[in-house]
């Protein structure tokens, strides 16, 4: 009777995470054998198995033991922290099998079963770190030359992997940390958030949130594993959060702004994906007409060393190919560029330089590291719709050459412009008398320009709402439109909550469906409103939306979904009908 050797990961360390098939296993086994500590961390699952432990460094003498009892016909458990497979038992029990000639067919049966490793019990105790390509590293060099380590940490950090630092000290290992520390910091920002677990659902569990630069002031041991962010990883209430995609925009408000469901998969937001880079690359061949270029094989080695970060003399770089001129001059200087995350504001870490990338020749030869734009509304003022040409030249200048300014239906133009640093841009943009507004979904007051300011009386009133409202976020965007008087030139009534100035008081308009073939304006809810409820009131309606709509839900369909907001019923809107006059009668 030939045995079993089931090669068992048993998670963390806590019970609970400890899969079935690996307790059932273990309830199978007649001999368990592991290293002492492990051992006694499952000693409460063990029944009448026969316990083999030994030291940390004979596990190459465990896995022999573990092979030789199978083979006498035992059910043997070989036992592993986090995953078997992962600088666990599994490969070694496979090499002294290999060394043996075994073979499945007729040889003892082996059943390798997963479990949770520490980079992802460690990630969950973190937030959010991983998300993203990930990799995890050794730092032990008991069995790998450092200078390996050393270049996979670099190749690591140079790609912009999250990395998960296993082995990271012990108490006679402890350079290689500060060594990995020191090539991260080649790459990556000192800010980037890095986070510390040490024995993760365990007794002594320990979770610590740091940065690159301060990582080593705090404690880390053999029980420890270290998970360094990558470019967009950021830190938000005590969890650490690596972003899916690379597509990050932040405003005023230090809001991402994601993209909508139906943008994400377009080709223009997705300038880095290969088939936009081939189509950059290629320009004639994308107009589909004229002969192909004959693909520039030297540029496009040195672009890619670039990337990767391998210094390239200009002598170099101008003798393989004039056609770089994109490419960064003299290789690649990561450093600076790596700063550009930590210089976010606060609670924010935006990415990535989109849309505006791919207008942008040089796009393909852009590092890997992502770039941060700066997204803000600008007008000339709530009820001013007339800029000056110095304002306007101001808009150009701060934009620049590959700045982006979009003109909308909203009374606002948009800028978006590559920079972590929007201070110098939002000053100079406030010093020109510019009103500036976050973007997304944000309360947007609008209002009508009060006949170039001859019929002002409610302008203060659009002007309170401004201050005590505009920009505020909200679960989608939400258009307060004020008109100062009945004519309501400028389409109040159309917009997600309208005010009309008339006769000294305001009337209410709410529940327009402000976009979609079915448009339609808000039903009149209320008329001679006194001027000084208006602003608390509208306070308390964009709070009660804040508060209890979905996410994402318009203002129209929240208010039909409560049915009833300040005492105001929900009515459906209904086109007036027109009746035919009955004529001669
Ligand atoms: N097979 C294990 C790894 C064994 S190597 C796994 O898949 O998780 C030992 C290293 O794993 C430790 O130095 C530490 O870096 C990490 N590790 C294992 N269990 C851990 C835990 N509970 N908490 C934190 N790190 C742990």
């Amino acid at each position: 009777m030939k045995g079993k050797l089931f090669v068992i990961g048993f998670g963390p360390g806590s019970f609970d995470h400890i899969t079935k098939r690996a307790r059932d296993a273990i309830q199978e086994s007649e001999v368990v054998i592991g290293y002492t500590t492990y051992v006694e961390l499952i000693r409460g699952l063990l029944t009448d198995q026969v316990v083999i432990s030994t030291g940390m460094t004979e596990e190459v003498s465990r896995a022999r033991e573990a092979v030789r009892q199978a083979e006498r016909g035992k059910k043997v458990a070989v036992i592993s922290s986090g995953d078997a497979g992962v600088y666990g038992m599994a490969g070694l029990i496979y090499e002294v099998l290999v060394e043996q000639g075994w073979r499945e067919a007729d040889g003892v049966a082996v059943e390798v079963i997963p479990g949770i490793s520490a980079i992802n019990s460690c990630a969950a105790l973190l937030g959010a770190p991983v998300m993203h390509d990930a990799c995890t590293i050794s730092l032990s060099d008991h069995l790998t030359p450092w200078e390996l380590i050393a270049r996979r940490i670099e190749a690591a950090a140079q790609a912009d992997f999250v990395i998960a630092l296993y082995n990271p000290r012990s108490g006679r290992r402890t350079r290689q940390i500060v060594e990995a520390q020191q090539i991260l910091l080649r790459y990556r920002s000192p800010a980037t958030p890095v986070g510390i677990v040490k024995s993760a659902y365990r007794e002594r569990q320990r979770v610590v949130l740091t940065t690159l630069a301060e990582m080593l002031e705090h404690e880390i041991g053999m029980l420890t594993t270290v998970i360094i962010g990558n470019s967009s990883t950021f830190v938000y209430d005590d969890k650490m959060i690596t972003p899916r995609g690379y597509q990050r925009k932040y405003t005023l408000t230090a809001d991402e702004q994601p993209l909508k469901p139906h943008e994400r998969l377009r080709k223009e937001n997705e300038p880095w994906a290969l088939d936009s880079q081939a189509a950059a690359r290629e320009p004639q061949a994308q107009c589909g007409r004229g002969a192909r270029t004959p693909f520039d094989w030297a540029a496009e080695a040195l672009r890619l060393l670039q990337l990767a970060g391998v210094g390239v003399s200009a002598a170099e770089e101008s003798a393989a190919s004039p056609a770089v001129s994109g490419a960064a001059p003299g290789g690649s200087a990561p450093a600076p560029a790596a700063a550009a995350s930590t210089s976010a504001p606060a609670g924010m870490t935006a990415v990535s330089a989109a849309s505006l990338a791919s207008r942008d020749t040089s796009a393909s030869a852009q590092p890997l590291r992502q770039e941060l734009i700066f997204e803000c509304a600008v007008s000339p003022g709530l009820a001013n719709k007339k800029w000056t040409p110095a304002q306007m030249m101001l808009l150009a200048e701060v934009a620049g050459e590959r700045g982006e300014i979009e003109y909308t239906p909203h009374h606002q133009m948009i800028l978006r412009i590559p920079t972590a640093d929007p201070s110098v841009i939002t000053e100079r943009l406030r010093a020109a008398g510019l009103l500036l507004m976050p973007v997304g979904d944000v309360v947007r007051i609008k209002a009508c320009d009060f006949c170039d300011g001859e019929k002002k009386d409610a302008i203060p009133y659009a002007e309170a709402l401004q201050q005590r409202l505009g920009g505020l976020t909200a679960p989608k965007e939400l258009r307060v439109g004020l008109n100062g008087c009945g004519m309501a030139c400028y389409g109040a009534v159309q917009e997600d909550i309208g005010i009309v100035y008339r006769k000294g008081a305001f009337d209410l308009y709410l529940g327009a469906k402000t976009v979609g073939r079915n448009a339609h304006p808000g039903v009149p809810v209320a008329e001679g409103i006194p001027p000084e409820q208006l602003v608390p009131l509208l306070e308390r309606i964009v709070a009660r939306y804040r508060e209890e709509a979905f996410p994402n839900e318009r203002f129209h369909k929240f208010f039909k979904r409560v049915g009833e907001i300040e005492g105001f019923a929900y009515r459906e809107w209904t086109a007036v009908q027109r009746e035919d006059a009955v004529c001669g009668s």
